[in-house]
């Protein structure tokens, strides 16, 4: 049998006859370019399997691309140029929205994360580690157990009351996580020194706001269901103890 070449694509897709697939099965056992080319396709397939998995392109994106797939077909380019050019343009893709969806999947982990520290601190019948309203307390509580330090705002003129702190693990790396009062909101603060990857800003889903931002070589998240605005107001708080 000679090479295949034309049938790897479908092998690779589970798209051959049982007849075709025993014959191009038979071929690999002994071709080892045609096995390399079946097994890279096969990765290639893979990780793109898993990058759709962990993000899912908008609607917009989707029909961009379908735009841009029509407008393709209709003005071919030179039929012996395009497979190069079409395979060029794969990988070119892969290799430029691979690290764009990992860094993005690593921002939304690191914030469902944090959300999902800050509800398990809402059901905890202790909360936080240290209880005490007093910035005084709870600060030099933190001390020996972090590798750093940071400032906690005065809250005496605020609707804001600190009801403590605690000692939590994010990244394998001891950080510190704040519990505030707003009404009947909570509000969780969390100061991380280990890298994030957290983008800055404020993001709203499923009712809960966080507002990100980077000073000083601490990361903050403000994570809460108050309102944007009750959040970014005790964001520009501990934003303004830091600076001091
Ligand atoms: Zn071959
Ligand atoms: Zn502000």
């Amino acid at each position: 049998m000679t090479c295949p070449t034309n049938q790897l694509d479908a092998f690779v897709d589970g798209e051959l006859s049982p007849a075709a697939l025993a014959a191009v099965e038979a071929h690999l056992q002994t071709c080892p370019a045609c096995s390399a080319h079946a097994l890279a396709q096969m990765q290639l397939k893979n990780s793109v399997r898993a990058a759709a998995d962990a993000y899912q392109p908008s609607p917009e994106f989707r029909a961009r691309i379908a735009a841009q797939v029509a407008t393709k077909q209709r003005r071919p380019l030179h039929f012996w140029l395009s497979p190069a050019l079409a395979l060029v343009a794969a990988v070119v893709l892969v290799a430029i929205s691979v690290p764009l969806i990992a860094r993005h999947y690593a921002h939304e982990r690191a914030l469902s994360e944090l959300l999902d520290l800050h509800v398990s601190t809402l059901a905890s019948a202790n909360p936080v580690d240290v209880v005490s309203t007093d910035r005084h307390t709870v600060k030099p509580w933190f001390q020996g157990k972090l590798p750093f330090t940071f400032n906690l705002p005065d809250l005496t003129y605020s609707p804001y009351t600190l009801l403590g702190g605690k000692l939590i693990f994010f990244n394998h790396a001891p950080e510190a996580q704040l519990l505030f009062s707003f009404r009947q909101h909570r509000i969780s603060v969390f100061v991380l020194k280990s890298a994030t990857s957290s983008r800055d800003g404020v993001q709203t889903e499923d009712g809960f706001t966080t507002e990100s931002w980077t000073a000083g070589g601490l990361h903050c998240i403000v994570v809460s269901d108050a309102s944007a605005a009750d959040v970014h107001a005790l964001a520009d708080l501990m934003r303004s103890a830091q600076a001091k």
